[in-house]
This record gives structure tokens, C-alpha cells and sequence, in this order.
């Protein structure tokens, strides 16, 4: 189920923070409506806000025609139209101004003059070169569309040519994306046509707290607010999650965006504890895993038979290891038993150890940084394929970091002074997660939990 609704009105209907929960079918479909009256209708703001966007469309052919007709001009005063000239393969700057009729001596020209026409040399196949003629055949300006957001301009003037950098702002549109995982996280979310950007994402956002190898199960589900890019009607990608639950096993994990008085971004729960963690619960690349649920898989981690102490996660070979938590490595090395290892202490009493590495990234001594690669999963010593072996240990007794919740560095929180303000930033989001979560109920006639 996906739906759209433009921000700026999502936000302003959302003034107050709780919904009684009899009052939540009628929000959701008024909500609901209204995103769909929007979306049907592109009122005045959305017109408005198109225009502002500062495009090189002024320096289109097209539009110059456009505005010559509109003055009903002869067609024959249409001066210094734009030509525009893509760049093929194996194309250079010479061949593109002799393409378009001009001499060696304005390429030298413009060369010369500007600091910025470095970018000429990078020019790619498939970007665009745009030219203004003069009446005797010189060149006056040349634009290059650097990507879809951005284009160098540069005018010829009394000391040679200027440059303007110029960049186009995109269109922010809110999405909101939920799916029921039947099989992976990953697989619901692209089924759901979340981009893989945004997965990543998600699984960075709950990382913490969720171990998205072992702790999924068939039924569990996801609603996720996040932003899309548009220009002129196009998707150019991604931009930020705004807020995201996810419902494991009967637990619901809510996740906001929050930008803090002094500009600092985090994701935060609902009761303003950071969702970053001190420790990882799943020390690797989660995406890779490709298979679905597996039984054996599911097996209570930290229960196996000694001398067994910790957790595998069977993984294709290459799959990028990260360090679970801030800290410094211990030992990095090889030995006949463990193939490739690395092993990080985090503060005095914590220490993490990752085993049959295909290869390591880092060396006895180095400082790492949660979620940095540390290595990548291969079967090296003694290991019947790969996979990871990872181990926890606290006070060098190896522990399952989720049952010692309360023994693990507390995470930070939002300054209790700040609380009211973060209560309201994340007020129009809640409600929203709320709605999308209570409409599933309805809709599924299943638990939301
Ligand atoms: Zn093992």
C-alpha cells in the first residue's frame, strides 16, 4: 500500500499530539482524502513553488520561442537562440565547437578566462552543451548541464567570460510506504517499491535495536514516511526517512527525525531516546542475506552448545562486516581455528570478536566507528562455508547483548528542557504513522499491535 501526501498540508492539519483511538478511522480517511484531493489537484502553492525553482529553462531554445510568439515578433528577430549540442562518446570540447560552427580561437577564449571550466574537461557523454551565437559567428554564452540539478553558465563579458554556477531546487514530495514481510525486510520493501537507498536506511535507523537477520518474523510490518526528489515532474531519488515503525513480533519500534537547536540530525523513539545505539544487534551488511526465513535460522542466539559462544550469520562470501560499536581494535590477524579475525574493544568492558573473515580492513591499533567496514564474510579457518561468527563479550564473559539491555551503555537522549519542542516536531509524523497503522488494522483486520 503506498500514498501520497504533500508535506506542508500533512504537517498543518497535525496540531495536536494524541488521537483518542475512537477518532482515528475518521482522521485516517480524512486524511486520506485529502491527500488524494491534493494529489488529483495541484493547487496554486505547488504552481507557485514550480516557478521558483531557478532553472536554466529561460535558456532553453524552445522557451525563447515561447516568448517571441507571445510578442507576436517576426520570427526573423529571433536572435541568439540556444543551440544545444549533446556530448557523445569519445567526444572533446574541439570536436563539440567545430560540431557547432565555431572557431578554435572562442574555445581559447573561454578556456582562458574562467577558473571554472575544469568542469569542460570532465564533460560526459550524455550531458548537454548549450551555445549563444552571436551575428558575426563568435560565441557569446555556452551552458553546460552538469547533472539534472546543476549547470555552469558562462557569458562572454568585458574581460572575457564569467561564470554561474547555476542549481536547480527540487520538488520535496512526502511518501509514505508500508509492507508486511513475508519473506526479508529487503524483499517486503522493494515489493513495496522502496528504493534501496531507503532500505538501507530503514535498517540503519533500526539497527540498534532490531537484529534484521534473526529477529524477522512473517508478519511483522513496516510504515516508513520519507521523502522523494522531483524536478519538472521527475523522480531524481531519495532524500531523507521522516519517520518509520516497525512492528516485531508483537513490539512496536517508532523512529522520528529530529533536528536538535543546534542543527544536530538523529533518529529518536518516541519518548526521545536516540535510536543510535552503542552496540549494533546484527554486525554485518543484512542486505546481502538474501534468503528468506529459515527455521534454523531463528534459533535462539547465545543458546547453541558450547563451546559455541556466539551468533552465525551464513552470509555470501564478500559481505561487508562492520564494527558493532565505536572502539579501538584489539587484534587483527590469522590464526588456524578463527581464518581472518578482528577483535574490538569498545570502552573497558566490552569487547566484540568477528571470525572467519575472507579478508580484513583493518589493523591491530585502529580506531573504528559503529557501522564502519572492518572486514568481509568469508570461510577462512575453521568453517564449513561463509559466514560470520560474531561474539559479544562484557567483562570477557561472552553475553547476548539482547537480554543485557539494562547492562549496556545507556543511549543519548533529547535534553529533557527540549522534550516539549521535540514532542511537537514529531507530532504531524506520529499521527501519521498512527493513521497508516490503524487503516492496515482495518483494512487486514489483523493486530497493529
Ligand atoms: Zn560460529
Amino acid at each position: 500500500m503506498q500514498n501520497w501526501i504533500p508535506k506542508r498540508h500533512a504537517v498543518r492539519r497535525t496540531s495536536g499530539g494524541k488521537f483518542p483511538r475512537r477518532h482515528l478511522a475518521l482522521a485516517a480517511s480524512t486524511l486520506i482524502a485529502l491527500g488524494l484531493a491534493l494529489l488529483l489537484l495541484p493547487g496554486e502553492n505547488a504552481e507557485a513553488k514550480r516557478t521558483a525553482i531557478p532553472l536554466n529553462l529561460e535558456l532553453t531554445p524552445s522557451r525563447v520561442g515561447v516568448s517571441v510568439s507571445t510578442h507576436e515578433e517576426p520570427p526573423i528577430e529571433q536572435e541568439q537562440a540556444w543551440k544545444e549540442i549533446p556530448v557523445e562518446n569519445g567526444d572533446s570540447l574541439s570536436a563539440i565547437f567545430s560540431r557547432a560552427s565555431l572557431s578554435p580561437q572562442d574555445l581559447h577564449e573561454l578556456l582562458t578566462s574562467s577558473a571554472k571550466t575544469k568542469e569542460l574537461n570532465k564533460i560526459r557523454p550524455g550531458q548537454k552543451l548549450s551555445f549563444k551565437i552571436g551575428d558575426t559567428g563568435q560565441l557569446d554564452a555556452m551552458s553546460l548541464q552538469i547533472d539534472k540539478l546543476n549547470s555552469l553558465v558562462f557569458e562572454r563579458g568585458v574581460n572575457g567570460f564569467t561564470t554561474t554556477k547555476l542549481t536547480a531546487t527540487p520538488e520535496i514530495r512526502q511518501r509514505v510506504a508500508s509492507a508486511t514481510i513475508t519473506s526479508s525486510l529487503y524483499k517486503a520493501a522493494q515489493d513495496a517499491g522502496v528504493n534501496q537507498s531507503i532500505i538501507m536506511e530503514l535498517a540503519n535507523i533500526f539497527g540498534g535495536v532490531l537484529d534484521f537477520v534473526y529477529d524477522v518474523r512473517k508478519n511483522d510490518y513496516f510504515i516508513v514516511i520519507y521523502e522523494e526528489l522531483y524536478l519538472n515532474g521527475e523522480m531524481l531519488g531519495s532524500g531523507q526517512i521522516l519517520a518509520a515503525q516497525y512492528f516485531n513480533q508483537g513490539k512496536s519500534f517508532e523512529a522520528y527525525r529530529y533536528v536538535n537547536t543546534q542543527g544536530e540530525v538523529d533518529y529518536f523513539s518516541e519518548n526521545g531516546e536516540s535510536m543510535r545505539k552503542a552496540f549494533l544487534r546484527a554486525p554485518l551488511d543484512f542486505t546481502r542475506i538474501s534468503s528468506g526465513f529459515n527455521p534454523k535460522r531463528l534459533h535462539p542466539v547465545f543458546k547453541t552448545v558450547r563451546p559455541h559462544r556466539g551468533v552465525d550469520y551464513a552470509a555470501p562470501r564478500g559481505t561487508p562486516v562492520y564494527a558493532a560499536g565505536d572502539g579501538r581494535v584489539a587484534a587483527a590477524g590469522y590464526s588456524k581455528a578463527n581464518g581472518n579475525y578482528v577483535f574490538i574493544k569498545h570502552g573497558e568492558a566490552y569487547m566484540t570478536k568477528y571470525l572467519h573473515l575472507h579478508k580484513r580492513a583493518v589493523s591491530k591499533g585502529d580506531r573504528v566507528r559503529q557501522r564502519e567496514t572492518i572486514g568481509w564474510v568469508g570461510s577462512t579457518g575453521y568453517a564449513t562455508g561463509p559466514h560470520l561468527h560474531y561474539e559479544f563479550l562484557l567483562n570477557g564473559v561472552h553475553r547476548n547483548p539482547a537480554t543485557i539491555v539494562k547492562q549496556l551503555p545507556a543511549p543519548k537522549k533529547v535534553a529533557a528542557g527540549a522534550m516539549p519542542e521535540f514532542k511537537a516536531q514529531i507530532a504531524g509524523m506520529q499521527l501519521q504513522l498512527r493513521t497508516y497503522a490503524a487503516q492496515r488494522s482495518y483494512t487486514n483486520g489483523s493486530d497493529a499491535g
